[in-house]
């Protein structure tokens, strides 16, 4: 989401950062947890490591910058108003922190704020709803959903939810964390105005040495996730993704945790696997809709752009290695599924990789329903 600050650029410079660009045996064909979270991990590491290391240095810088400003105001407000002046030096050290991140991570949310990545990343998302199976009317109220969703970076982010004035905010509203590096990505509705904030944390887990090409390839899939967000299940109703849903209850509700309140449904009523099921794999929707709009717009990508397979693959890679490991919390699956299952088992994506699904038994579910590969 931004360009290189000189601080960035030197501290990045020393090493390549690209999941994909080890050599590798596995392929996302035939091993796709392998390729994607095994043969990534010394790299993941790595990087885990030099975040922290940075994250460190934007403590440092801003303790230092704001202990003589926490001292003169403690010449203003009485230490018997002790409440008072734990929120001040609170503010003062936070003010502190953005500040010093803002400058050292300036430079990497270039390629979410470049104009024409945007244009073309929203056209992919316009493409992959007028491709789906949706009526026309559901698909012109998604297209003008999506037209008016923000991408913004963690600088003007701040400044619409206030953050630099209000401590509350700051404690509560912000999703980044407030240096801003917290390896997120979400979406929100700030003031009306529908917003995808990738944070920086999240971007400088990315390559930066990579070509603008490449970081844009990487970014993909998480932007137009969280632009389906704006068009998910909680937003537009269950109804539109039956097909969808009931192919993943059928098929991989086993693949799911149950929410606190899912446990108590499904032992209300034992005798109702399908309800059970159904409840479970609709607690995942959000995210599991997410995820589907994010493999239609990559699998769009390499076919505009004539992506290799090499190419393609590498992408892929880059897009999926942070899900790594993650786990089912009742309302994001696991990351073995989302990289093992949604998204192998793609048809775009196992079409533009070419692989051969003899192996793959179970169906892919898809926004259009159930497809056998
Ligand atoms: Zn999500």
């Amino acid at each position: 989401m931004k360009c290189k600050t000189l601080l960035i650029a030197c501290a990045l410079s020393t090493a390549a950062f690209s999941f994909s660009a080890m050599a590798s045996s596995n392929s996302i064909c035939d091993s796709t947890l392998a390729r994607v979270c095994t043969d990534t991990q010394t790299q993941r590491s790595e990087m885990n490591a030099r975040t922290l290391k940075l994250k460190n240095e934007i403590a440092a810088e801003a303790n230092r910058n704001a202990a003589p400003r926490i001292d003169e105001m403690k010449k203003q407000i009485s230490k018997f108003h002790f409440i008072k002046r734990a929120i001040q030096s609170y503010k003062i050290r936070n003010q502190e922190i953005m500040k010093s991140a803002k400058t050292r991570i300036g430079g990497i949310e270039s390629v979410v704020t470049n104009p024409e990545n945007i244009a073309k990343l929203k056209g992919y998302m316009q493409l992959a709803i007028d491709q789906s199976n949706f009526d026309a009317a559901t698909k012109a109220n998604f297209k003008a959903i999506e037209s008016t969703v923000m991408i913004g970076n963690f600088g003007d982010f701040l400044e619409r939810t206030n953050l630099d004035d209000d401590v509350m905010s700051q404690l509560l509203g912000n999703a980044c964390g407030s240096d801003g590096m917290v390896e997120n990505a979400f979406a929100t509705t700030i003031s009306g105005q529908r917003y995808v904030l990738i944070c920086p944390g999240f971007l400088i887990s990315m390559s930066q040495n990579a070509s603008d090409k490449d970081r844009f390839s990487s970014i993909l899939q998480a932007i137009a996730h969280e632009m389906g967000h704006h068009i998910d299940n909680s937003k537009v109703g269950n109804d539109l993704y039956k097909p969808y849903l009931s192919c993943l209850s059928t098929n991989y509700a086993d693949k799911f945790n149950k929410s606190a309140d899912d446990k108590k449904l499904c032992e209300k009523n034992p005798k109702d696997v399908d309800g059970c099921n159904l409840k479970v794999a609709t607690t995942h929707a959000g995210e599991l809709i997410a995820d589907q709009w994010g493999i239609k717009v990559t699998a769009i990508h390499a076919k505009q752009e004539n992506l290799s397979f090499g190419e393609t693959e590498d992408m892929l890679v880059n897009s999926w290695a942070k899900l790594c490991g993650t786990g089912d919390e009742g309302i994001h699956p696991t990351g073995d599924f989302r990289i093992g299952t949604l998204m192998r088992v793609n048809p775009a994506i196992a079409g533009a990789l070419a692989c051969n699904n003899s192996a793959i038994v179970k169906p892919a579910c898809t926004l259009d329903g159930a497809v056998n590969l």
